[in-house]
């Protein structure tokens, strides 16, 4: 049976078909589907669930693998900097049944905030990288994944990027098969890394790696697809189809296995071509490690290391190189640009109203990872900072330490980062008599990623009931005195609530309690309308940066806008009539 499945999906089934038995994650695009199919499909037979970070993800997923069961930890790959720690020793370690660690990059930066190439964390940690270039082998390779975990004693990076994982494609359909393995068994020599077993440990993983680079040499993972001898391409993932689509009389070396590289394989394939490109997205992996074994090779001089690649920028590269005639026809043309849209915070986000508290109260917002991030950008502009995950408690901390400034600083987070990593940095405000004010902007779910339960939601990832954590009694325990919580609709009591905790001497927590507009079910209320009789045309409420407010093509008697509302977009939260003086905003009841 065939069927069409983005390289997400053909993953989750090939964890399932290859007897995977327990999956952990935190969600964060491009990968986030990946967990959604196990939860929602495969749920009679196996165990997937939420972590509050990817560290955590992972831990647990070791866990499970020196328990016996064969495992995978998902993440995006900023993620992976996140589980960076315990991937490092769990190299040493190496595993108990097979365990993957999927890293999905974002060449490009579609909802990211940096662009990294994680195929480095494989030569970092000194572990396998697998690259699928399509769905099918998004399912094949978790196969290949595993039995090269379980043969080599290591974890097995398996490498998407955004393409592979949103492209959608044919795949074979199998039945599942799993696989006995032992539950634990102690070997302390094995599993604990103190300083004298991780010395050992460390000879065995060298040792690993030559026999994994052998393995390179032989594997189908790597093929040679022989075409004209004057070009060979090596190449892999997503830069393996822009290549057969821009230059497909070339000969190609196709990576599947992009860490180990099979060195002597490209040294062969060198000396049959005339000239030897490198063709891969983001950095110079394969091309700085085949220079470095003296194989002389073109790679990133003609393709750019720059956001994600395309066919129109591999056949580009190509003519620069001499290798294909200049494409006449696009040479002039320029790319048209698309009409930009800026991205906003939808009609009744719970988000807006906070922001526009803030605005009166003139203070640094040190921001984080969210829906909340978008608060950066005009009307709004009240986010200042935005690093990574957990990052904002920190930053409001170190400004406030730094001493420089008389403007108060906030941290603003969401509920899910504050489980994330938020938690850590709030002990050390406390710990260290720091006196920000930090606000939780608890929308009772992930939604940044699509609308995800976390530890605060009382819903796992396959469907059970579960116990939420209460924001405010944790920051309590926290060691916080002053937790409040506020309705991010009601501006007056939000604004007046964040003042006297600005104003403390002290660190202090504000939650507010709205839940996102979209999920679990879109909330949405009688819509409010103009009365174009009292408005005037002060364009206040368009400051509000609400999408389901905007020009209605009239305007008053000195030329100025008089706004309308769209009655489909508008759920009613009512914040632009609260900030309108005239009181023109009034609720429809037509
Ligand atoms: S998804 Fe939810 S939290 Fe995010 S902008 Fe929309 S309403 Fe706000
Ligand atoms: S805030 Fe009120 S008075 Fe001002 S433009 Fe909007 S609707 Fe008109």
């Amino acid at each position: 049976m065939e069927m069409l499945l983005a390289g997400n999906e053909a993953l989750a089934r090939g964890f399932y078909e290859y007897g995977g038995e327990f999956a952990s994650a935190y969600p964060g695009t491009p990968s986030t589907e990946i967990m959604q199919v196990m939860g929602k499909f495969f749920k009679d037979d196996l165990y997937s669930e939420w972590a509050p970070n990817e560290k955590v993800a992972l831990e647990t997923a070791v866990g499970a693998s020196y328990g016996g069961a064969r495992s995978i930890a998902v993440m995006k790959h900023v993620g992976l900097n996140v589980a960076a720690d315990p991937l490092m020793t769990l190299s040493y370690t190496g595993v108990g049944a097979g365990l993957i660690i999927v890293s999905a990059d974002d060449p490009g930066m579609h909802s990211s905030q940096n662009e990294q190439d994680n195929r480095f964390y494989g030569k970092f940690a000194s572990i396998p990288v697998l690259e699928p270039s399509d769905s099918q082998e998004a399912k094949d390779f978790v196969k290949d994944a595993f039995e090269i975990s379980e043969k080599f004693d290591t974890p097995v990076l398996l490498r998407l990027t955004t393409r592979i994982s949103h492209s959608k494609g044919v795949v074979r359909i199998g039945k599942r098969n799993t696989v006995d393995h032992p539950g634990f068994e102690r070997n302390i020599e094995k599993y604990v890394m103190v300083p004298a077993y991780a010395a050992k440990r460390h000879s065995i993983i060298i040792d690993r790696l030559s026999k994994l680079k052998e393995f390179a040499e032989e594997s189908s993972l790597n093929k040679i697809l022989w075409n004209g001898k004057n070009v060979g391409v090596v190449t892999g993932s997503i830069a393996y189809q822009h290549t057969r689509d821009a230059l497909p009389e070339a000969s190609v070396l196709k990576l599947g296995m992009g860490y180990p590289l099979p060195i002597n394989k490209i040294k062969k394939f060198a000396s049959e071509v005339d000239r030897l490109f490198v063709v891969e997205e983001l950095e110079p992996f394969y091309e700085e490690q085949i220079r470095a074994a003296g194989i002389e090779v073109e790679g990133k001089k003609y393709f750019t290391n720059f956001l994600e690649l395309n066919v129109t920028k591999v056949r580009k590269g190509f003519a620069d190189a001499g290798v294909l005639e200049p494409d006449s026809s696009s040479a002039d043309k320029k790319e048209e640009p698309l009409l930009p849209r800026p991205p906003v915070l939808c009609p009744g986000c719970p988000h807006r109203g906070l922001m526009v508290a803030l605005r009166k109260l003139k203070v640094f917002t040190t921001g984080d990872i969210g829906c909340y991030t978008l608060g950066a950008l005009p009307p709004l502009s009240q986010i200042d900072t935005c690093l990574c995950m957990g990052a904002s408690i920190g930053h409001a901390m170190g400004i406030e330490k730094a001493g420089k400034t008389s403007k108060k600083a906030v941290a603003l987070l969401g509920d899910s980062t504050f489980l994330h990593s938020g938690m850590t940095s709030l002990a050390s405000a406390v710990y260290n008599n720091s006196s920000i004010t930090v606000i939780i902007a608890d929308n009772r779910i992930t939604a940044m990623t699509g609308g995800q339960d976390n530890p605060a939601t009382s819903k796992t990832l396959m469907g059970g009931d579960t116990k939420a954590i209460n924001l405010s009694d944790l920051c309590g325990s926290l060691g916080v005195e002053n937790v409040k919580t506020v309705d991010p609709y009601d501006i007056d009591e939000t604004y007046n609530t964040l003042k006297e905790e600005i104003d403390r001497d002290a660190v202090s927590v504000v939650i507010t309690n709205r839940p996102c507009m979209l999920f679990p079910r879109k909330i949405k209320d009688e819509p409010f309308r103009i009365d174009t009789d009292k408005c005037i045309a002060c364009g206040v409420c368009f400051s509000v940066g609400c999408p389901a407010i905007s020009g209605s093509g009239a305007t008053n008697d000195k030329g100025k806008p008089i706004p309308a509302i769209d009655p489909a977009m508008c759920t009613g939260c009512g914040i632009c009539a609260k900030v309108c003086p005239s009181e023109a905003i009034v609720e429809d009841k037509s």
